[in-house]
């Protein structure tokens, strides 16, 4: 059997020089650098943050700490946690930041999932801040008219991919519940940036550049990352003073500053009147009626944790806690074991199976939410791991389910995009966010300084097969299946982890890899979001490209998988919660950790 050592995995995770781009906001690590930002030179805390980083320690602190794909982000947080604030108004400035200068992420536009732990209550609260289809929206939206499903691109790029954002309605509703600074001073840093202008990033840049022919079709878009036709430069600097107007309606209305009025009447032209060939159906009856909703949480046990995080709409949070659940069944070999691997990775497509075929909003199809979690089911399921051999094939098993319902397999297409925040607040809350606008630069379609999402392709194309529904069908209103996992961490009813990634569908393995290197191998925050990784959902094993993780491949290969090297950008931002706290920010992005 090859030898390889974990120090090996780690160790040239950034040594080598990774393949072509393979998808709109996938952009390998070495032109992922703060060069083109100056981040280094916006403060010493910054600059010690990415030192720490670079050499894979983790940033560490006694009082509050925020994790975040950006520095601009990182700073606008921790001047609000440092000022007193809470994880929830941090959230808030570190969003509107992150909408300006990592905008094909997340922003305004798009929608959000939060995991709150209230330190005075001892609560854990999920809030989803979803974007919902449309109330015109049809279910053969994403076919063509002899019913086959479009080309992906062919759906996102323009108004038919757009849904109803939340974002704004989210960042309105956790500051109304958990908020202690003046709503109005939450904006300043995004608005202050937004008109005095900040450095193009080298991850901005280079996606810019990649994505030129689709950012070309929009003018508003076009005018804005192509400037007289070139894409923006790293270093560039950049101002964006309508989406400071936009912050300023927000800043002084509340969320009805986005929903209603001038705002809301430009999104509603855009999608029905400026995305050329391929218009929308959202109206100002959706955005006047969008609501965030309360969701209970979900809970799996897995070792002496309670692993916690959002349920449906998202599968996320399901589906990291099928995969623990399933492993929990086993003591783990290291992460030197090719045994080790193929546990996570079976483990995996089983819970995959079943995400395909149960998962989606639960308001809309019946679901068999607790059984899909149910310990009696997950340790019946991992039986199916005792062999030593990749399993020669996987289907969906039968949780308990109150309902007597067949549902064919999802088809949905997901590409990574997406930012997560991590942030502890000085009075001990905890939040966990991921936040995003779907594909990179979402539907391409821009209004006011924002882009606007593509959510609605994280829909099934298709609504049925073999004659069976689809549970991930469009449906007015609905909300669209996620991956997003936002995961707070419990140990005996307090918090010890807070944790997550963009990714698409691989987010579910990279945060569940994560809370294994954490919890079973002892890696610390920072290198455990560091870990190179393999991710196996409906297809290949996945490796990551160019770090010591390909090692694994022959005999991986021998167990029976098909293994495929890949660029897999991650985000994992995370904060550990013991002793203190300990940052980590995924070396593949331009995040930081700062705290005090
Ligand atoms: N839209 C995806 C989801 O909600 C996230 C996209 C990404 O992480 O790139 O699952």
């Amino acid at each position: 059997m090859r030898q390889f050592t974990f120090a090996c995995l780690s160790g040239l995770l950034l040594a080598s020089p990774l393949g072509a781009q393979q998808a709109a906001d996938t952009v390998a690590p070495e032109e992922a650098t703060e060069a083109g930002g100056g981040f280094a030179a916006l403060s010493p805390a910054v600059a010690a943050a990415l030192e720490a980083k670079a050499a894979g320690r983790p940033v560490e602190a006694t009082h509050w700490m925020i994790a975040v794909a950006n520095p601009h982000a990182a700073e606008a947080g921790a001047a609000v946690l440092r000022a007193g604030g809470t994880a929830a108004d941090a959230m808030v400035a570190a969003q509107t930041v992150l909408g300006l200068v990592e905008p094909q992420s997340s922003g305004l536009g798009g929608g959000a999932f939060l995991v709150w732990y209230d330190a005075a209550s001892g609560d854990l609260t999920t809030l989803d801040g979803r974007e919902t289809a449309p109330l015109d929206a049809r279910p053969r939206l994403f076919q063509d008219t002899s019913g086959q499903p479009l080309g992906f691109y062919d759906a996102v790029v323009g108004g038919r991919s757009v849904g109803t954002p939340g974002t704004p309605a989210l960042l309105a509703e956790a500051h109304r519940r958990w908020g202690r600074t003046d709503w109005r001073d939450l904006f300043r840093p995004a608005i202050d940036l937004a008109e005095g202008g900040f450095a193009v990033s080298a991850r901005l840049a280079a996606l810019v550049e990649a994505d030129a022919e689709r950012l070309a079709r929009f003018p508003a878009t076009a005018e804005y990352f192509l400037p007289g036709g070139q894409p923006l430069a790293a270093g560039q600097r950049l101002t964006n003073p309508a989406y400071a107007d936009t912050l300023r309606q927000l800043a002084d209305n509340g969320a009805a500053g986005f929903y209603a009025g001038p705002v809301a009447a430009d999104i509603v032209r855009t999608v029905q009147e400026g995305a050329g060939d391929n218009p929308g159906v959202l109206s100002g009856l959706d955005l006047a009626l969008y609501q965030v909703r309360e969701r209970a949480p979900i809970c799996v046990p897995y070792r002496t944790y309670e692993v916690c995080g959002m349920g449906p709409p998202s599968s996320g949070a399901l589906t990291v806690g099928q995969i623990l659940g399933m492993l929990n069944s086993f003591a783990m070999p290291g992460p030197d074991s090719p045994e080790a691997w193929r546990l996570i990775g079976d483990a995996s497509r089983l819970a995959f199976a079943d995400r395909g075929r149960y998962m989606a909003d639960e308001d809309f199809v019946p679901m068999p939410t607790k059984g899909l979690v149910d310990p009696a089911y997950l340790a019946e399921r991992a039986k199916l791991l005792e062999g030593g051999d990749a399993l020669p094939e996987v289907a969906p098993g039968n949780p308990v389910f109150d309902h007597a319902l067949l549902q064919a397999d999802d088809e949905a297409i997901e590409f990574p995009s997406t930012s997560h925040i991590s942030i502890v607040d000085s009075y001990g809350n905890v939040l966990s966010m991921t936040t995003t606008i779907e594909n990179g630069f979402g539907s391409r379609l821009m209004v006011r300084g924002f882009l606007l999402n593509n959510e609605l392709t994280d829909f099934s194309f298709r609504t049925h097969k073999d004659g069976l529904p689809i549970a991930n069908r469009v449906e007015p209103g609905k909300r669209p299946r996620s991956s997003m996992a936002p995961t707070i961490v419990m140990a005996e009813g307090k918090p010890v982890l807070a944790i997550g990634s963009p990714g698409g569908s691989r987010i579910i393995g990279y945060v569940a890899q994560a809370i294994v290197a954490w919890a079973d191998w002892g890696m610390d925050v920072q290198q455990a979001v560091a870990l190179p990784h393999a991710v196996n959902r409906f297809g290949t094993y996945d490796l990551e490209a160019g770090t010591g993780i390909e090692a694994l491949a022959p005999e991986l290969e021998e167990m029976g998988y098909e293994v495929a090297p890949k660029v897999l950008n991650s985000g994992l931002h995370a904060i550990e919660i013991g002793h203190g706290l300990k940052g980590g920010a995924d070396p593949r992005r331009e995040g930081i950790a700062l705290g005090d």
